[in-house]
């Protein structure tokens, strides 16, 4: 199968084949075809699945399509108003699709721009006076500008949700709301989430009409082929075990796990005093910081990149050999997509997690998902300390309390303790698609 079979011009084949890529993956092998149709879809896909081509190219196709019919796009000459809306949660995962969007649609007359907080919003204001055919925005910054009347989205033809599950967690649902409220009524629209809680679920019933439903298993390594392992450690004693293993092993290129931005902080200053190159990367970074750390661990020149979950979703870093959870993290599913970073397609991959007697629920939580046991490990000189008693996790599970932190760009932390639709777990690498799960009667096509 290849992507002109799947329907699209010559202009974006072209551009996708000079890229590298001349098989769809099965994401795209089943989105492509929903979004050209013109219909709402509802998929089930994560980073690395390929789906951000699945949404792309179709659009750029529709846009381009419709643009040749009627170049003014029915408005007045030489005024070309926004025709796509793509949100997303982070910065990261904003800049990555709207690099998609040029590189895919560069034979195309479109014009896209990203649009994120955290820099100034002059440039993109100015932006904003020229063509934007295709708008790729987090949703805070793109409210900034609705308030100062700078955009307008009252002619949006298709919307996309990436990665809507993290908006949520983000507590990013009032402003996807205040948004939703000011674009026109007919629209496609198209909400991709990586797991299918109730909050989604409601999110979806309101807002798509009679969907296609499509669900593809992770392209990355799964919890089955993943070299895991728990090392049974003291709280005050993981850094001191962590640096440990890097000098030890001579590890290279780790990307660690905390749970809060300010334990990124304390533990990336803490191995760098020790010789251990490290920078922390979350939502609190500048955007040029953000930037710089991840081309420089990238380039291999970076030894340590001490990440949140928040700030590790969307960026295109994988087939790393050390994935470290320095602490694990309060949603379970939040593990699996923490250790699909290593050992992808075949190549070698270990994920540790330091794990101290707080975390023991947590840790039962993840062997429940995985449905497997992770191998415990005792380093000897770190053997825990059993007089230690369990403190409990801010925001924790092995806490009765929620805590929903609801601002822009925070973590939730707990995701309102409802199970999600278990997500299939397809043999390692094999990219294999997974038939859609229940598809939705006639949707008029
Ligand atoms: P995504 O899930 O959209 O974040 O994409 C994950 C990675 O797969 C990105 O590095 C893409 O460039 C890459 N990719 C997307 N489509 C294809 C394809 N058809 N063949 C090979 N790689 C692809």
């Amino acid at each position: 199968m290849s992507f002109s079979s799947l329907g699209l011009s010559d202009e974006i084949v072209r551009a996708v084949t000079e890229h590298g890529y001349t098989v769809p993956t099965p994401i795209q092998l089943q989105a492509i075809p929903a979004v050209l149709s013109g219909g709402d879809l509802l998929a089930g896909a994560q980073t690395g699945t390929g789906k951000t081509a699945g949404f792309t190219l179709p659009i750029l196709q529709r846009l381009s399509q419709a643009a040749t019919k009627n170049p003014s796009g029915g408005h007045a000459p030489g005024h070309y108003p926004i025709r796509a809306l793509m949100l997303t949660p982070t910065r990261e995962l904003a800049a990555q699709v709207e690099e998609s969007v040029r590189t895919y649609g560069k034979y195309t007359k479109l014009k896209s721009m990203v649009m994120f907080g955290g820099v100034n919003i002059n440039p993109q204001i100015q932006r904003l006076r020229s063509r934007v055919d295709i708008l790729v925005a987090t949703p805070g910054r793109l409210l900034d500008h609705v308030q100062q009347k700078t955009v307008d989205l009252s002619h949006v033809e298709i919307l996309v949700l990436d990665e809507a599950d993290r908006m949520l967690d983000m507590g990013f649902i009032r402003d996807i709301k205040r948004v939703l409220a000011l674009l026109p009524r007919h629209r496609q629209n198209l909400l991709f989430s990586a797991t299918f809680s109730d909050e989604i679920k409601t999110l979806a019933d309101g807002l798509l009409d009679k969907p296609a439903l499509i669900e593809v298993a992770r392209r990355n390594a799964t919890a089955e082929t993943v070299a895991q392992k728990v090392y049974k450690v003291d709280r005050e004693r993981k850094r001191e075990l962590l640096a440990h293993l890097i000098k030890e092993h001579n590890w290279h290129q780790v990307l660690v796990f905390t749970r809060t931005k300010h334990g990124a902080n304390k533990l990336s200053e803490q191995l760098t005093k020790e010789g251990i190159p490290a920078l922390a990367i979350h939502g609190n970074k500048s955007q040029a910081a953000r930037t710089r750390a991840l081309s420089e661990f990238k380039t291999g020149k970076l030894q340590v990149l001490v990440a949140t979950d928040i700030a590790a979703r969307g960026i295109d870093i994988s087939e790393l050999p050390h994935v470290v959870n320095f602490e694990l993290p309060n949603v379970a599913e939040d593990y699996v997509h923490r250790i699909g970073r290593t050992g992808r397609a075949g190549s070698e991959g270990e994920a540790v997690s330091l794990v101290c007697i707080d975390e023991k629920k947590l840790l039962e939580g993840i062997e429940r998902l995985i449905k497997r046991e992770i191998p415990e490990v005792m380093l000897p000189g770190f053997e825990p300390d059993p007089s230690i008693k369990a403190e409990p996790i801010p925001n924790g599970q092995n806490r009765g309390g929620q805590q929903r932190s609801g601002g822009r760009g925070q973590p939730s932390g707990n995701r309102s303790g409802t199970p999600s639709a278990p997500r299939p777990r397809g043999p390692a690498g094999s990219g294999a698609g997974k038939p859609p799960l229940h598809r939705s009667g006639g949707r008029g096509r």
